[in-house]
């Protein structure tokens, strides 16, 4: 076990992003993980190279960092739940006060299929961007639930995992913070450029907040926190 390995569940977003460059900043080994699991965005998926290679090009000690990417398939959440992540339907409120885009159990499954990579390949720290500031409600972005998780997945697996969320606490506007201090001005640009929050995975349109449809819940929540941070 590396004692200062790190694992980065790594999606393509913006949120994902800063925790890249955040355990690039602090570990001496990082691996990155992307799940495909049906989703319409799955586009997201395809910026993470980019971000990856732009990241590890700001600085030298990102580089000699950076270790291999890995991706796994969960398609079968897509098959369990009917959601509008994963199938083609309006995005609306659900009677339960979720949104539909919710994907039941999908960060819990995440984690779990973090934490077997990780015990794999010998990384202690799981770093993911789960937020409970602006998170829609997810009930598995609590900081609750992740705690919980972490006692489930070290007596389970029998380790000291430590699951890291640097943004539990921040709202998307010190997010944007956050990378500009660790990678100044040019993170930022590369995070607002290269990475994608759209549900939708329109990328046809260009904002001075990045690609996206402009409308649907992610890009709004996205919008809104760059206005903030261009704000002050
Ligand atoms: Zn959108």
């Amino acid at each position: 076990m590396t004692e200062t390995g790190a694992l980065v569940l790594f999606s393509g977003g913006q949120d994902s992003a800063t925790c890249l460059a955040w355990a690039l900043d602090r570990f001496d080994q990082v691996e990155t993980l992307g799940f495909a699991y049906g989703q319409r965005h799955r586009v997201e998926l395809d910026c993470r190279e980019g971000l990856r290679v732009g990241t590890a090009a700001l600085d030298p000690r990102f580089a000699a960092r950076l270790g291999p990417d890995h991706t796994l398939d969960l398609g079968v959440l897509g098959e369990v739940s009917e959601t509008a992540l994963t199938r083609d339907t309006a995005i609306a409120m659900g009677a339960e006060g979720l949104p539909n885009t919710f994907v039941p159990g999908r960060n819990l499954v995440f984690l779990t299929f973090a934490a077997a990579l990780a015990y794999r390949r010998g990384l202690r720290h799981i770093v993911a961007g789960m937020c409970e500031t602006d998170y829609s409600g997810y009930p598995d972005c609590r900081d609750d639930t992740i705690k919980a998780l972490q006692v489930a997945l070290n007596l389970g697996m029998d380790r000291r995992f430590v699951l890291e969320t640097p943004l539990m606490f921040i709202d998307k506007a010190e997010t944007w913070r956050m990378a500009e201090r660790i990678g100044g001005a040019e993170l930022v640009e590369l995070i607002r450029t290269q990475s994608h929050s759209c549900y939708l995975g329109d990328r046809t349109q260009e904002h001075d907040w990045g690609h996206g449809c402009g409308t649907c819940p992610a890009c709004e929540l996205r919008a809104a926190g760059w206005r903030r941070y261009r704000g002050g």
